[in-house]
């Protein structure tokens, strides 16, 4: 199958072949078209399967179909939620590569480095913020963010996030997210307290194992 039969918009379909990417992975080839239906997802796949792609694609034509804010005005509107600085940096050069012909904003953060840089671009204006969860509540405490106007929410990893403790401070976060909102999580892995959280934050999700 390839990338055409996904409805994808041009500068997302150029952006792709720019990458060499021919054919959708199987996660993003059952996960695509039901996220842009609207959704919730629950992706029950592992780092390596296209996952990244699978979530990013989608929120990116998505944000592209909406009214874009003013420069000056921009507003968060997507929240990728990951547990480590690794993963971060890899999803915001994804939602980089993907969107490079979109001019939405990305922006990463974690902890362990100075915050400086990070809040000096936020203050410029984020679309889409990638975050791992202790540096996230660290700059919203300090208002720096605020996730008044999230549409989209990714909780990636959802099974390491707990594995590290990680739990606390994610659902503490989802507090602070409007209850009307699209929600995906994607776990490698399916122990109760992921199904619990599941039941917690998503909304009649679709499920998708690859
Ligand atoms: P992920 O599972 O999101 O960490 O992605 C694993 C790797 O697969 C990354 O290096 C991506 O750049 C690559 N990738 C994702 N989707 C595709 C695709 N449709 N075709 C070729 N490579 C891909």
């Amino acid at each position: 199958m390839l990338f055409d039969k996904l409805n994808l918009i041009s500068p997302i379909r150029e952006a792709l072949l720019a990458e060499g990417y021919t054919a959708p992975t199987d996660i993003q080839e059952q996960t695509i078209p039901l996220l842009l239906e609207g959704k919730d997802l629950v992706g029950c796949a592992q780092t390596g399967t296209g996952k990244t792609a699978a979530f990013a694609i989608p929120i990116l034509q998505m944000l592209s179909g909406e009214q874009k804010d003013s420069k000056e005005l921009r507003s968060i509107k997507a929240l990728i939620l990951t547990p480590t600085r690794e993963l971060a940096v890899q999803i915001g050069e994804s939602f980089t590569v993907y969107g490079q012909y979109l001019g939405l904003k990305n922006s990463v953060i974690f902890g362990g480095v100075s915050q400086k840089p990070q809040t000096d671009a936020l203050e410029e204006g984020v679309d889409i913020l990638i975050a791992t969860p202790g540096r996230l509540l660290d700059l919203m405490n300090q208002k720096y963010i605020n996730l008044h106007h999230i549409k989209y929410f990714v909780l990636d990893e959802a099974d390491r996030m707990l594995d590290m403790g990680l739990v606390v401070d994610v659902k503490r976060i989802i507090s602070h997210l409007p209850k009307k909102r699209q929600t995906m999580l994607f776990s490698a892995t399916m122990p109760l307290e992921v199904s619990k959280l599941i039941d917690s934050i998503l909304t009649d999700p679709v499920k998708v194992a690859v």
